[in-house]
């Protein structure tokens, strides 16, 4: 690889940096991207697959989240690799009068905002879920949610441009970035050797905060855990991504109320989604523990025990295995997608916790306008590296 020389180099071929590179490369830019793994190894290939509206908050959040859905429905037709997208809608369920209160006030708050999203009776909501239990207070839904495989999804970005623009350097552990007398990227470091570029995009999620160190730049990313259970296969019980309402209160600090306590320990909340080979995914938590990716038995048991109470008949199917990864969390709960002042020609796009497969389409492009100095589709002002440190 010595010597060679690029328009941008892109670190990291999680859904962001593949993102990234996809749009690039589309908008004429030979493109390297960096992995010092494989693609789709780190937390792109430990999560769930949807990208939802009804998770996002009113405002920047959802309206980037909207952005995104209907970038998806066009990539669905522009990438040949197909990864699997498919718009069955999303629901919330609520199991107490006070989650209800709190959903039903988010939700037409959404409403205002011009959101297609539902408010559910009790009965209604077994409409939906007809194997949901039978004492839950109502719930909300919005069928403009989206479902996807997102290791596939990695791949369909790569696959459409690779050799037609876009390098990718494997197994490849970017080690440091050169800067000039001005502190202007100059190029990039890797223990293969060394690319010469003027444009660098982190998106090393978690990792992230170590490609800003290389540069003097702070990155205050902090990996906030998940585990998921993987069901055996089953006839198809679950018709969508369900989700109990507490997991709004596990997202995000402003949503207070009353919790089961294994829940409020572990800042468990219940989501259930359906896959393509009829088994379900069973999430998940939110706790800072490190890098780490095991799985903890009181945190399954934690999982299990929520989902059964919403779905009773999981009681009687088995667990083939579960599974952990670390989301990159920002206290400001929104993404960097960003240059940065100091240093020339570097850029950041990380930070976007449990929505990064949601995001993506709408980080690349943003990221690929603000590179190519177009005006970028949505104003990156509260995406910025100079948005209050304080909030970063
Ligand atoms: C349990 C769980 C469930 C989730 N469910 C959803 C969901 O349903 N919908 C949704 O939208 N989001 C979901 N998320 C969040 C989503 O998975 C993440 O936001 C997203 O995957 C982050 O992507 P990324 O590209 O930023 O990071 P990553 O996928 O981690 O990619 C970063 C890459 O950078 C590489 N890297 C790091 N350092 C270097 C280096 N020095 N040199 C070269 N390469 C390097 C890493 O190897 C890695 O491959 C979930 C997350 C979890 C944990």
């Amino acid at each position: 690889m010595t010597n060679k020389s690029y328009d941008v180099v892109v670190i990291g071929a999680g859904v962001m940096g593949t993102s990234c590179a996809y749009h690039l490369v589309k908008k004429g830019f030979k493109v390297a991207l960096i992995e010092k793994i494989d693609i789709a190894r780190g937390t792109s290939s430990h999560c769930d697959a949807v990208a939802l509206i009804v998770d996002k908050m009113p405002g920047v959040d959802a309206a980037l989240g909207y952005a995104s859905i209907q970038r998806f429905l066009e990539l669905k037709n522009e990438l040949s690799y197909d990864f699997e997208l498919h718009q069955k809608g999303s629901m919330y369920a609520c199991e107490t009068d006070q989650e209800m209160d709190i959903a039903s006030k988010y939700a037409k708050s959404m409403q205002d905002d011009g959101y297609d999203i539902d408010i559910l009776n009790p009965k209604e909501l077994l409409e939906h879920e007809p194997f949901m239990a039978k004492d839950l207070k109502g719930g909300i839904f919005s069928k403009a949610c989206c479902g996807l495989n997102p290791f596939k999804l990695c791949f369909a970005f790569v696959d459409q441009v690779k050799g037609k623009g876009l390098d990718v350097y494997s197994y490849t552990d970017v080690k440091g970035i050169k800067l000039n007398d001005k502190n202007a990227v100059e190029g990039v470091e890797t223990d293969k050797g060394f690319l010469s570029t003027k444009k660098v995009v982190n998106c090393a999620g978690v990792w992230s905060p170590e490609i800003g160190k290389m540069v003097g730049v702070d990155i205050p990313v902090k990996p906030r855990k998940g585990v998921i259970l993987v069901s055996a296969t089953s006839f198809p019980f679950c018709n969508q991504k369900v989700q109990e309402f507490g997991y709004m209160v596990s997202k995000f600090a402003e949503f207070k109320c009353k919790r089961d306590p294994d829940v409020e320990k572990y800042n468990v909340a219940f989501t259930i989604e359906p896959s393509k080979a009829n088994n379900v995914l069973i999430g998940s938590s939110r706790n800072f523990a490190g890098y780490g990716v095991n799985t903890e038995i009181e945190i399954i048991h934690a999982i299990a025990k929520r989902a059964i109470r919403f779905y009773p008949i999981l009681k009687e199917m088995n667990c083939i295995r579960s599974y952990a990864g670390v989301r990159p969390f920002l206290d400001a709960h929104l993404p960097l997608i960003t240059d940065v002042d100091k240093v020339p020609g570097y850029y950041i796009a990380t930070g976007h916790e449990g929505d990064g497969i949601s995001l993506s389409p709408m980080t690349g492009r943003l990221i690929s306008e603000l590179i190519a100095g177009e005006k970028p589709y949505l104003d990156l002002a509260p995406f910025s590296y100079n948005r209050s440190k304080k909030n970063n």
